[in-house]
């Protein structure tokens, strides 16, 4: 079999940079080893008038990366617009943030059926097609127009709303049926399944049973596969990273404080304002805490086009400079607020070196941050997680201290209670999280996934599975095109 994932941010293998985003940072070291080609974005924008889409295609381990350039007319409506506007606020539970035209609407398909017609270079008879995100709802069903016959599995990384939420989006009915010609449609949990499958039986008046249901494109498979992390790369790391530069910087201005930790990236889903209150009012409940522990935030900047962003940016730097103002003493910042990102490397050492992980998002996918911190944590003195009982990860992680994001009350007191936690409570407590997290990898997760399409495909068809798995040598021409008339968007 030869793999085609498609998603539209890809990564490259650099280990001293930031990773864009949990999709590409878990994609990347299963994707490298599989043999797959992996096809996105390339970060610029053409007219569509020119030939070749592609702008580059490159070795990756031992497959390739091909990036598109995609169309520039489409460009703003598909991905600030309709996606990033109208799908992620929906997505999010955010129904109040949803803001779409149908011109955004028609550019989201045509950025669609665009990937779907360069998809075409890579189809053979043996291929499968992998589509990830909620960039591409409507891809599989354009494949389908073109003819193929192929497996095409979809995979959702962020949370699936309640039905109400998502009557709230333009159009959502159209697309999810399309997402029916998807032999095999996966979530991150079972509530996010449950939700999808309710809203096929009531907004589309759809039978499902035991996760499978019939449509005009015939049978596809509903189902849960909560995404992992390569453990022993973290902890691994984590150990090494105490003597980078940046690691050692930050031990060496701690002056015995304690730190706590939370990693974002700048968006409304991931809860930073309620965080900061929280830390705030444990500063005010528990004066004794003064000068004991800093909390030292990472908000790597996201979409700041999307007016909702631009307002966030805003308010939570507001934020963070008062409680500094208020709480803080000529030797002592609270909160350590920062703008960019971190290698993973660098992050790893970071969460080794906190006592506290604070993952408090409103709603949230996965989380791989939560995940990172636990797989980071010396295993003779482990930090404590602090987790949002709203994040994916919280079905897993569940000998973290599970929190209500909105409960600001609840969250001071949980982070005051992980800063005080005996080493007995933090050990036990984190050995089970490890169990959890060896038991379902990134590696498990990805041959999970592509094994159940290929037996979704083969139900689809009424034959049994083929059993097959990617085969890992390079079957694609590796070589680089020319990048026309392209300009950076980001
Ligand atoms: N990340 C990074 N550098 C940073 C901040 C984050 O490499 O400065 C990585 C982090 O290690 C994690 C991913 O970005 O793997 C964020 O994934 P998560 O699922 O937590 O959130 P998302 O951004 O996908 O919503």
């Amino acid at each position: 079999m030869s793999l085609v994932v498609v998603s539209n941010r890809v990564a490259r293998a650099k280990a001293n940079e930031p990773m864009t985003g949990g999709l590409a940072a878990a994609l990347l070291p299963v994707v490298e080893n599989s043999g797959a080609i992996w096809v996105g974005s390339s970060g610029s924008v053409r007219d569509s008038a020119s030939k070749d889409p592609f702008a580059k295609i490159e070795a990756l381990g031992s497959g390739a990366l091909a990036l598109l350039d995609l169309p520039a007319a489409h460009y703003g409506g598909y991905y600030e617009g309709f996606a990033n506007s109208a799908l992620w606020p929906a997505l999010h539970s955010r129904a109040d943030l949803i803001r779409a035209s149908h011109e955004d609407y028609r550019s989201y398909r045509e950025v669609n059926a665009f990937v779907a017609r360069s998809l075409m270079r890579f189809c053979k008879t043996d291929t499968t097609f992998w589509i990830q995100d909620y960039h591409f709802l409507a891809l599989g069903a354009d494949l389908r127009e073109r003819g193929v016959q192929q497996p095409i599995g979809f995979f959702l990384h962020t949370p699936w709303p309640a039905r109400t939420v998502i009557d709230g989006v333009p159009h959502h009915r159209d697309l999810i049926e399309a997402m029916l010609a998807y032999d095999l449609i996966g979530f991150q949990t079972d509530d996010d399944r449950d939700n999808f499958i309710e809203y096929l039986k009531i907004e589309l008046g759809l039978v499902v049973t035991d996760g499978e249901v019939t449509s005009r494109y015939g049978k596809s498979r509903l189902a849960t596969f909560p995404i992992g992390i390569d453990v022993d790369r973290f902890s691994v790391q984590a150990a090494k990273a105490a003597s980078h530069p940046d690691v050692s910087r930050l031990r060496r201005s701690l002056n015995g404080e304690k730190l706590a930790i939370g990693v974002d990236r700048l968006d409304y889903s991931k809860g930073l304002i309620n965080r900061i209150n929280a830390f705030d009012r444990m500063l005010t409940s528990h004066p004794a805490l003064s000068r004991t522990v800093s909390l030292l935030q990472i908000a790597t900047p996201s979409r700041g086009m999307i007016e909702a962003y631009g307002n966030l940016q805003a308010d939570v730097a507001k934020l963070v400079s008062d409680v500094n103002g208020r709480h803080g003493e000529v030797d002592w910042t609270p909160i350590r607020y920062l703008n960019k990102g971190f290698s993973q490397t660098v992050l790893a050492g970071f969460y080794r070196t906190a006592q506290v992980g604070v993952v408090t998002p409103l709603q949230d996918g996965m989380n791989l941050v939560a995940k990172e911190y636990v797989a980071a944590q010396n295993p003779s003195d482990p930090g404590v997680l602090v987790l949002s009982k709203f994040a994916g990860a919280a079905d897993e992680l569940d000998t973290a201290l599970q929190v209500n994001p909105n409960d600001i009350d609840g969250m001071a007191r949980a982070i005051a209670t992980a800063l005080s936690m005996p080493l007995i409570e933090r050990r036990m407590r984190w050995e089970a999280m490890m169990k959890k997290l060896r038991a379902a990898t990134i590696t498990n997760w990805f041959s999970s996934f592509v094994e159940a399409l290929d037996e979704a495909h083969a139900a689809r068809e009424g034959r049994g599975s083929t059993g097959l798995v990617p085969d890992p040598s390079p079957v694609w021409p590796v070589q680089v095109t020319a990048a026309a008339n392209s300009a950076r968007y980001h």
